[in-house]
C-alpha cells in the first residue's frame, strides 16, 4: 500500500458543522487478512455527540428549505466526488473489511454509489406535495437523522441511509462501526468537497455503547436509522421510544432459498452457495438455509459441497479470490463455535469446517462450509451465524417449504427457484420476509429493503426509504 493511502487511513478528527475537530482519543483499525494495524480513527465522546446533533439541527432549517431539485443536484455532486475517490474507497474496503477486491468494487462501492444516484432520481421524482380532495398533503423532512452503521458493508450502508436522508431534506449525524470507520471518513471528505452545506453530514466515530447509545436516546435526533444486530437493535428501539423518535431498524436474517420440485437443481444450488458465501457470509440477507425437495436431498448436498469446495479463499487483493477473511478473531470464534457444536450434535459436515484453509497461517479465514442432516431446532439452523456457512434441509413439497421458510425468528431475504414463474410467485408471496428473488433475479436498488419479525422495522432504499425520513402535514383548504 502507498503512503498516500496510509495518510487517508490515519484520522484523528470528527466532523462537526463542516469543521474537522481533533479529538484526543482514538482506535486502531486492523486489516482482518493480515491482523496488522492499517490506520486509526478518532473516538468521539458524549459532548461531541451533543455538538454534532446541534450542528445537524442548525443546518436543518436551510437544508430542509432547499427544493427537491436542489437536493438532487447536491446528491449528484456527492456522487461525482465519490466516483473520483473510487479507487481509494475500494482499497479502503479491501483493507478494513477484508472483502475481495472484486466484491469491494461491485457489492460495496459501485452499488453504494448507484444507491446514491437512485436517491437523486427519487428526490426529483417523488411527490413531496399531493392533493387529496380539499387537502394538500405535504411530505416534509423529519429533521435530524442519526445513521448508525455496521462493519459488513460500511460504505453501502452509509450510502443507503445518508442518501435517503438528504433526498428527504434531513441532516445527518453518522456513527460508523468501530471496526470499519475509514470508508466513512472518505464519504465525509467527498461530502465536503461536493459543497454540501456545513452540518448536513456530521461524523462522530466511536464506540456503540457511548456514541451509538447517546445518538439513539438524544432529544435532538428525530429519527434513528440503525443497521446491525438484532440484540443491539432492540436496545436502540428502547432508547428511541423514550424520546418518541422513529427508529428504522435493519437487523439480522436467516433467509431461506427454496428450491421447488421442478427447479433446475444445479443452478439453484450453486447460486445459493454463492449468495450464502458472498462477503464471507457476512451479508444480512444471505440465503443461509437451502430448502430442497426430499427426493433430491443427497444430490443437492453433494452439489452444494462440491461447489463450496471450488471457491477460492485467500488474499483479498488477489483478483482470483472469492472469499476473504471474516472481520475479526471474535467473529471467527463465534462462527466456529456454532459449526463445531452442530457437528458435535450429529450434523454432517459436507464441506469446509472450522480449521484454517490450506496455505493460510494468519488472518481470520474460514472455509466455505456446508452442513447437512441437522434438525430444524439446531442453533446452526435458527441463529444468524454471519459467516460462510450454509445448511441444507429437505422439504416435502411447496406447502412444507413455505412452512419451513417461515419457521424462523427472522424475515429479511429469500429466494424461490422453479421452472414455473406462477408457482414460484405463489410461494414467494407466502414467505414472511422483506425480499424474495425468483430464479436468481437481480437486486433492485429501488425496491424496498427491510425485515419482518426480528429482522427489523421500516424499509430502506427507493421511495419507501426516503419516506422513512419524512413527516406529513395535511393542509385543508
Ligand atoms: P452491532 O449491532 O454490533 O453494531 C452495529 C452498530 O451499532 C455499530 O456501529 C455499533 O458500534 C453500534 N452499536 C453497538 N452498541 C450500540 C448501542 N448500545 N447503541 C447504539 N449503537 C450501538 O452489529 P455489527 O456486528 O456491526 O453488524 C453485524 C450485524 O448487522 C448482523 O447481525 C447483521 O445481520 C446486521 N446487518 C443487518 C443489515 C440489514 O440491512 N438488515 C445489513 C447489514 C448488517
Amino acid at each position: 500500500m502507498t503512503s498516500t493511502m496510509h495518510t487517508a487511513w490515519d484520522r484523528d478528527s470528527i466532523l462537526v458543522g463542516g469543521d474537522w475537530i481533533p479529538v484526543p482519543d482514538g482506535t486502531d483499525v486492523h486489516d482482518p487478512a493480515t491482523e496488522s494495524v492499517i490506520g486509526r480513527s478518532a473516538s468521539a465522546g458524549p459532548t461531541h455527540v451533543d455538538a454534532a446533533v446541534a450542528a445537524a439541527g442548525s443546518a436543518g432549517a436551510t437544508w430542509g428549505a432547499r427544493t427537491p431539485e436542489q437536493r438532487a443536484e447536491a446528491l449528484d455532486n456527492l456522487c461525482t466526488e465519490l466516483r473520483a475517490r473510487r479507487q481509494l474507497l475500494v482499497d479502503t474496503t479491501v483493507a478494513e473489511v477484508g472483502a475481495p477486491v472484486s466484491v469491494a468494487e461491485d457489492a460495496h462501492i459501485d452499488l453504494g454509489i448507484e444507491i446514491l444516484e437512485s436517491y437523486a432520481r427519487l428526490a426529483r421524482d417523488l411527490p413531496f406535495r399531493e392533493q387529496l380532495d380539499h387537502s394538500l398533503v405535504l411530505r416534509r423532512p423529519a429533521g435530524v437523522v442519526a445513521c448508525i452503521t455496521p462493519w459488513n458493508y460500511p460504505f453501502y450502508q452509509l450510502a443507503a441511509k445518508v442518501g435517503a436522508a438528504l433526498a428527504a431534506g434531513c441532516t445527518t449525524v453518522v456513527k460508523p462501526a468501530e471496526l470499519t470507520p475509514l470508508s466513512t471518513y472518505l464519504f465525509a471528505d467527498a461530502a465536503l468537497a461536493a459543497g454540501l452545506p456545513p452540518g448536513v453530514v456530521n461524523l462522530v466515530p466511536g464506540s456503540g455503547r457511548t456514541v451509538g447509545a447517546a445518538l439513539a436516546g438524544h432529544p435532538g435526533v428525530d429519527v434513528v436509522s440503525f443497521t446491525g444486530s438484532t440484540a443491539v437493535g432492540r436496545g436502540v428501539a428502547h432508547a428511541a421510544a423514550e424520546s418518541l423518535k422513529r427508529a428504522c431498524l435493519e437487523l439480522g436474517g436467516k433467509s431461506a432459498s427454496v428450491v421447488l420440485g421442478d427447479a433446475p437443481l444445479h443452478r439453484a444450488v450453486t447460486a445459493t452457495v454463492d449468495a450464502a458465501m458472498l462477503n464471507s457470509g457476512q451479508t444480512c440477507s444471505a440465503w443461509t438455509r437451502l430448502l430442497v425437495p426430499r427426493a433430491r436431498y443427497e444430490e443437492a448436498v453433494a452439489l452444494a459441497a462440491d461447489h463450496a469446495d471450488t471457491l477460492r479463499v485467500g488474499d483479498p487483493w488477489d483478483r482470483a479470490t472469492q472469499l476473504g477473511p471474516v472481520i475479526s478473531a471474535a467473529q471467527r470464534r463465534s462462527i466456529a463455535e456454532t459449526v463445531d457444536a452442530a457437528i458435535a450434535g450429529g450434523a454432517r459436515l459436507a464441506a469446509g469446517g472450522t480449521g484454517l484453509p490450506d496455505g493460510l497461517e494468519r488472518g481470520h479465514y474460514l472455509r466455505p462450509t456446508v452442513i447437512a442432516d441437522v434438525g430444524p431446532h439446531d442453533p446452526v439452523v435458527r441463529e444468524e451465524i454471519f459467516g460462510p456457512v450454509l445448511v441444507v434441509l429437505p422439504h416435502d413439497g411447496d406447502e412444507d417449504a413455505v412452512r419451513l421458510a417461515n419457521d424462523s425468528d427472522y424475515g429479511l431475504g429469500g429466494a424461490v427457484w422453479s421452472a414455473d414463474p406462477e408457482r414460484a410467485l405463489g410461494v414467494a408471496a407466502r414467505m414472511d420476509t422483506g425480499q424474495v428473488d425468483v430464479n436468481g433475479a437481480a437486486f433492485n436498488p429501488e425496491a424496498p429493503f427491510g425485515g419482518w419479525k426480528s429482522s427489523g422495522l421500516g424499509r430502506e432504499l427507493g421511495r419507501a426509504g426516503v419516506e422513512e425520513f419524512t413527516e406529513l402535514t395535511a393542509v385543508q383548504r
